[in-house]
């Protein structure tokens, strides 16, 4: 396809799951693709592919984001996808373990969204889209505590965006997926004391009777970078197997 081509993007978390699929299926429509990760290893398995070039980046790293922001050209889109799903209820969950999660789920995309924006702007707007997720102000999961509260904060950080650029050219949405395979999924899977069970649970959770894909998820992330959004800003796009149904 060609609906990305001649977008410049760059995509956070881009190693694996929902990231690397949204990288792969953002050049797939003809997009450049700066993809990013700490995961330098599993990330240079993208470098050959047509259109995409990678890059270590932290997204706790204030300093080098704003490096890299300064040497790129303007962005046309950028995919923020770094997240943790921390386990547990709020007595399950130390400050420190809240303090983390916040910074790598939302102050990180206060970070990216800080340094890129100014350029996008001086180029005329341009599209940002946050990886959230349903367990966040749309319903309560159990067992997502810090996670839900920071995703929840996700969303109202991509509102006040999106409200504060609207006039710019600049739009700004997030997606909210349920349950979707990817390598971390398999890890917390295999925490569980019973983890065939656990993942009977987590696919019941589903009423469509799967997980989804990262595929699923970055068709999501192809749409709300491209045009065919246009009319589009400040939505919290629901992609979940009728999770919250
Ligand atoms: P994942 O959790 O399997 O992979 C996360 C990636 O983030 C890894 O490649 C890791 O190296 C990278 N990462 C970790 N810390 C980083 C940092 N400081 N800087 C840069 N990269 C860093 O991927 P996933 O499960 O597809 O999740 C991606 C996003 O989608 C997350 O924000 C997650 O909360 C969200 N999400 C996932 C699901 C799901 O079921 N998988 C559901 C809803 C939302």
């Amino acid at each position: 396809g060609d609906r990305l081509a001649g977008k410049t993007t760059l995509v956070t978390a881009a190693a694996q799951g929902i990231g690397r699929a949204t990288a792969l299926a953002f050049a797939a429509e003809g997009a450049s693709v700066m993809a990013t990760d700490i995961n330098i290893d599993r990330l240079e398995e993208l470098g050959g592919t047509p259109g995409i070039s990678t890059r270590r980046l932290d997204v706790t790293d204030t300093q080098t984001i704003h490096s890299l922001a300064a040497e790129m050209p303007p962005l046309d889109v950028l995919c923020n996808v770094a997240g943790f799903v921390h386990h547990g209820s709020i007595l399950d969950c130390p400050e420190e373990d809240w303090d983390f999660s916040f910074d790598l789920n939302v102050k990180s995309m206060y970070r990216m969204i800080s340094a890129f924006l100014p350029p996008m702007l001086d180029a005329g707007g341009g599209s940002v889209v946050n990886m959230a997720s349903v367990a966040s102000s749309l319903t309560g999961v159990a067992n997502r505590c810090v996670y839900g509260a920071s995703k929840a904060a996700v969303i109202g950080l991509t509102k006040s965006v999106a409200a504060d650029f609207i006039k710019q050219g600049l739009r700004c949405n997030c997606i909210c997926p349920g349950t979707v395979e990817s390598p971390s999924l398999d890890d917390r899977i295999a925490a569980f004391d019973d983890p065939v069970e656990a993942r009977k649970a987590f696919i019941a959770r589903q009423p469509l009777g799967r997980l989804g894909t990262a595929e699923e998820i970055a068709a999501m992330a192809v749409y709300l970078a491209s045009d065919d959004s246009s009319y589009t800003t400040g939505t919290a796009m629901v992609v979940d197997g009728g999770f919250t149904l």
